[in-house]
C-alpha cells in the first residue's frame, strides 16, 4: 500500500490462539462472543501483523510476530499457526533479512518480538543481522525482572542476542526513528508499551499495537484481561482516541484477524470503527 512518500506492506507471522476470556477482561461472553468464535477451549483466533515500511532503501519492521522458538507444548497450548511466517513474507517483497535496518518492538510479550531472533543449530541468532532493534527503556527493565504474573511471557532470548551483538538500542523518550516514523508511548498493556505513528502527506497510519489489539477492542472499556495497568490503558485510549478521530489516523490492528484497519468515529458519545480495506 501507497502511504504518502511510503510503501506499507503488511507482514503477517501467522496466528496464536489465546483465551476469550483473558483477551476481553471484564467484558462477558455473552457480548464477546458476537465479535468472535471461540474454539472447544475458549480461545479465539488473533492475528499478528507486523507493519513492513519501505522508504527509499530503508526497510523499517514494526514487531516481528511470535517466531519459531517453542516446545511442542508451547505450540499446543498457545495454538501456534504458521501458515506464513515474516520471513516467507519479505520475500515476497524481495527483502532479504539482511536489508532490514530497523525494527521497532512496541513491547516484548512473545507474540510481539518472537521473531528477532531465529534457531540456528542450537544457537539463537537475531533474525536480521544488520539492524537496529528498538525498544522502550521502561519495557527493556520490566521484561528482564518481571514479576509472578508477567513472566510467562517474557523470553530473554528474544532480546539478548541482539544486546549481545551490539544491535538494540533502548529508547527514552517518544521519538522520530526515520523521517515520518515516531514512536509514542502508550503505556497500560505494560508500563513501557509503544505505538507508532507513521506520517507522510498530511496522512496518519497509527500502528496501535496493544493498546487496541483487534476492532473488536474499539469501545473504551473493552481492554484485555492480561494488561498489566488496565485503568492506564483506559486513560490513553482518552488522549488518542480524539486525536485519531479528529486527524482521521488510519487505525492498523495488530491482532485482528479480518480486518486490519480502520478510522475512528464518535456516535452518540461512543467510538465506533469504520472499517477500511488493506490495499496490498
Ligand atoms: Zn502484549
Amino acid at each position: 500500500m501507497k502511504w504518502g512518500q511510503f510503501e506499507l506492506h503488511l507482514i503477517s507471522d501467522g496466528n496464536v490462539w489465546l483465551d476469550g476470556g483473558s483477551m476481553f477482561g471484564v467484558v462477558p461472553k455473552a457480548l464477546w462472543e458476537r465479535k468472535t468464535t471461540p474454539d472447544k477451549q475458549n480461545r479465539i483466533r488473533l492475528a499478528l501483523n507486523c507493519l513492513l515500511i519501505q522508504s527509499g532503501e530503508t526497510n523499517l519492521l514494526i514487531d516481528t510476530g511470535c517466531g519459531f522458538k517453542y516446545t511442542e507444548k508451547e505450540i499446543r497450548i498457545y495454538r501456534i499457526e504458521h501458515e506464513t511466517d515474516i520471513l516467507r513474507e519479505l520475500q515476497r517483497f524481495e527483502v532479504r533479512p539482511e536489508e532490514v535496518d530497523f525494527v521497532i518492538n512496541t513491547h516484548y510479550h512473545f507474540d510481539h518480538c518472537g521473531g528477532n531472533t531465529r534457531l540456528e543449530g542450537d544457537q539463537v541468532v537475531p533474525t536480521f543481522p544488520n539492524a537496529t532493534y528498538i525498544v522502550r527503556r521502561q519495557e527493556y527493565e520490566d521484561a528482564n525482572h518481571p514479576n509472578e504474573r508477567t513472566v510467562a511471557t517474557y523470553f530473554p532470548h528474544n532480546w539478548k542476542p541482539l544486546q549481545e551483538r551490539g544491535l538494540l538500542r533502548i529508547i527514552d523518550d517518544d521519538e522520530e526513528i526515520m523521517p515520518g516514523v515516531i514512536v509514542v508511548h502508550t503505556p497500560g498493556h505494560t508500563a513501557g508499551h509503544q505505538s507508532v505513528k507513521v506520517k507522510s502527506e498530511g496522512k496518519t497510519l497509527f500502528y496501535i499495537a496493544d493498546l487496541c489489539p483487534t476492532s473488536a477492542h474499539v469501545p473504551l472499556p473493552w481492554i484485555m484481561g492480561y494488561d498489566v495497568f488496565p485503568l492506564t490503558t483506559l486513560e490513553v485510549r482518552k488522549r488518542i482516541y480524539p486525536q485519531a478521530a479528529e486527524e482521521k489516523w488510519l487505525l492498523f490492528f495488530e491482532h485482528d484477524p479480518e480486518l486490519p484497519v480502520g478510522y475512528l468515529s464518535k456516535e452518540n458519545n461512543k467510538y465506533i470503527l469504520e472499517p477500511d480495506i488493506w490495499e496490498s
